[in-house]
């Protein structure tokens, strides 16, 4: 894909894996969007929101989001499913961090905490109104054609085995 320079617009040539540099020698570095995912946990179910935008609509998707400026990544998980499915959560753990390409090939990082329910009342909104949040069994987790994104696999992988260790 062809990028142009965030300082002068000319085109770019990509001369590392994350470095594009414009003909005045202008450095563009292509770093990954850091996000926070949550998986919410609740008497040994697992809360999804259903997407309501594309890409992957209709797919079930962990409530999280980007983290915002100055923001850590866990004020941002908890904010994230404050306003995505409307309930508070308390962090309970850090699983991983899984890389991805989001939407057009742009680039993340998704930094993925265990929570507990805590209290609230779920409301899904923003591109989580593709339909009722389900709780989803722990013993009986998506399949992987039912989830928004693949690095969800790994996720969740790393999440079955920290359960099993943990028996939140
Ligand atoms: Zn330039």
């Amino acid at each position: 894909m062809t990028r142009h320079c965030t300082t002068c617009g000319l085109p770019t040539n990509q001369i590392k894996d994350n470095l594009w540099v414009c003909e005045n020698n202008h450095d563009n570095w292509v770093n990954p969007a850091a996000g926070a995912i949550v998986y919410v946990l609740k008497d040994g179910k697992v809360l999804y929101g259903v997407r309501s935008v594309e890409p992957n609509s209709g797919k079930l998707s962990l409530p999280g989001g980007f983290i915002e400026i100055g923001e850590s990544a866990e004020t941002a998980a908890i904010r994230e499913v404050k306003e995505e499915l409307g309930i508070n959560v308390t962090l309970i753990d850090y699983l991983g961090s899984y890389s991805s390409d989001y939407a057009s090939g742009k680039p993340a990082i998704n930094i993925v905490f265990i929570a507990k329910y805590s209290s609230g009342e779920i409301v899904s909104s923003d591109d989580m109104s593709g339909g009722d949040p389900i709780w989803r069994d722990i013993n009986t987790l998506p399949k992987q054609d039912e989830l928004a994104w693949g690095w969800y696999s790994e996720a969740q992988k790393d999440f079955i085995e920290w359960h099993r260790t943990h028996k939140a």
